[in-house]
């Protein structure tokens, strides 16, 4: 049977609950426990593949092909695991289950209601998510008090008393704002989020209390009171230099203690020390690596969430501080070849992300130019590729209208294409055409990729000629340029059932375009191979 722990939060939206979430269940699962994620969305949407990056931040991709919340990747950097689809769920998924029954009769005439129905629905959807774990974290997202967060928070309630339920543990996250005029911290709003949760029936066990200024032993005692929380149950979360050292600092306050204590977990010591020994480095590295990073979604940087993370990562491994010098690839667009390398000048390394829809397009084909001719490392991931083959095609080939059709619908040199029927992650036929509904029909999830001998892939990934990788994209390298391509020095490194994934070229110390994402399955403690030989080869091939 499974344990469950619930996040909630209170106050006001971006506290940190999903690292919160994420550092509980890494201390856990570093104690040994087998330990399960799920984050619940209250919205309406089924998922977030429809939702603009600026407005939700990135769309994390799982294994197994589903497009969730990003906090399945902190989930997945933190506890070094891969989750699956039933690891997030939103309120469009669970009402469109319940009317989809209710269609073909499966309540037997009862009349659907939010109470049983939808909480019933949801409370199963958790239980499902915790199956073969012993422990299952799970954020509820959004604040408590929130309309649509209800029908949540009631079946969280409920599983309190459920049969089938091992044990539950409430944590709470709040802020405690700091009033600089009158010199002190305020524990009110708190206050106020928890009468809340208590007015619905659930009373927090532990208060994670995100806060500038370190909370004074008094001000701990007067929330604990006033809160009813117990005093070594007040975890005080500050602003912390990178949000790898959140576990490390809730385990210096015996975060374990009470969690274990109530959930009869027996005695807990998490093993972090190759953990310590990383975020050490994070935080001060002995080498330095600068990352020209070109963009469109700059104005919200989460939108690249999973990369810049894995830079990170990669850089924790290697002792060095991957700096960003974010490039708006707009800003990139209609200059000459000199003002292109002005502007891209100081960066060791080039990576052009992965990104929809047209603008900023030629920006970032003037990048990979500067960084093919200049000889600059360079990495291209999934729109990053598709535009390195039309780079190559426009600059190289010399076909001046080659272009990808999600760009330019009737180029007659549609490098970039739309293939109209391949199969998918479990091998049945799938069907794409202009007109195919946009949710859910992108080439989603890991697909395996056959890597070229002696290629930059293959080596990155320590001479594996088999390596896995997710997907999120509509369109394809078209295989009608392949040998255009090949024979002007442009060599297709990786393929996936006879689709073109990574591309490579002769006389460069290190470009690489890659169709799949390989951010989506870094962590911390094992960085991306190909992120990694990456940051490697910028920081040895650096002029600076
Ligand atoms: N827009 C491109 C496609 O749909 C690339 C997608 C991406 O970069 N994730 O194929």
């Amino acid at each position: 049977m499974t344990k469950f722990i619930f996040v909630t939060g209170g106050v006001l939206s971006s506290l940190g609950k999903g690292i919160t979430a994420a550092s509980v269940g890494a201390l856990l699962k570093h104690s040994g426990k087998n330990v399960g994620m799920l984050k619940i969305d209250p919205y309406i949407n089924v998922d977030p593949g429809t939702m603009s990056p600026l407005e939700h931040g990135e769309v994390f991709v799982t294994k197994d092909g589903a497009e969730t919340d990003l906090d399945i990747g902190n989930y997945e950097r933190f506890l070094d695991s891969s989750y699956l689809k039933t690891s997030n769920f939103t309120t469009g998924q669970v009402y469109s289950s319940v009317i989809e029954r209710e269609r073909s009769g499966g309540y037997l005439g009862q009349t659907i209601q939010v109470v049983p129905h939808i909480v019933g629905e949801i409370v199963d959807r958790i239980k499902k998510a915790g199956k073969g774990h012993d422990i299952l974290v799970v954020e509820l997202g959004g604040t408590v008090g929130d309309i649509e967060g209800l029908p949540f928070m009631e079946a969280i309630r409920l599983m309190k008393h459920d049969d089938d339920v091992e044990g539950t543990f409430f944590i709470h996250v709040t802020l405690i704002p700091y009033i600089k005029a009158a010199g002190e911290h305020k524990s009110k709003p708190t206050q106020h989020g928890i009468q809340e949760l208590r007015r619905i029936g659930i009373t927090p066990q532990m208060i994670i209390a995100r806060s500038e200024k370190a909370l004074p032993k008094a001000f701990k005692k007067k929330l604990s009171v006033s809160c009813d929380v117990a005093s070594d149950s007040v975890i005080e979360a500050l602003d912390a230099p990178t949000i790898y050292g959140v576990p490390l600092a809730f385990m210096q306050q015996n975060i374990l203690t009470p969690i274990a204590k109530e959930l009869e977990l027996g005695e807990l010591t998490p093993d972090m020390e190759q953990w310590d020994a990383l975020v050490k480095k994070i935080v001060s590295p002995k080498e330095k690596v600068t990352i020209g990073f070109v963009g469109k979604y700059l104005e919200l940087k989460e939108s690249y969430k999973s990369l810049t993370e894995a830079l990170i990562h990669s850089g924790a491994h290697q002792d060095m501080r991957v700096e960003i010098e974010w490039i708006d690839s707009e800003k990139l667009e209609n200059r000459s070849d000199e003002e292109v390398a002005e502007l891209l000048n100081e960066c060791d390394g080039i990576l052009v992300a992965g990104g929809f829809g047209s603008r900023g397009i030629e920006g970032k084909i003037n990048a990979i130019k500067y960084a093919r001719e200049n000889k600059v490392t360079y990495f291209g991931i999934c729109l990053g590729m598709q535009l390195t083959l039309v780079e190559y095609a426009r600059n190289v080939l010399g076909i001046e209208d080659a272009n990808s059709i999600e760009f330019d619908e009737n180029t007659t040199n549609p490098i970039i294409y739309l293939i109209d029927n391949f199969l998918d992650q479990a091998g049945d036929s799938q069907l794409r055409t202009h007109n195919s509904p946009m949710g859910g029909t992108l080439r989603l999830g890991e697909y395996p990729c056959e890597t070229k001998d002696g290629s930059l892939i293959q080596q990155a990934h320590n001479g594996e000629k088999l390596i896995n990788e997710r997907h999120r994209h509509r369109y394809e390298a078209n295989p009608t340029y392949r040998k255009q391509l090949e024979d002007a020095g442009m060599i297709v490194t990786g393929e996936s059932n006879g689709l073109i994934e990574c591309v490579e070229i002769k006389d460069h110390p290190w470009f690489l375009g890659v169709q799949f994402h390989p951010e989506f399955t870094s962590h911390l403690q094992t960085p991306s191979p190909s992120i990694s030989a990456f940051v490697k080869a910028a920081f040895e091939n650096s002029k600076h």
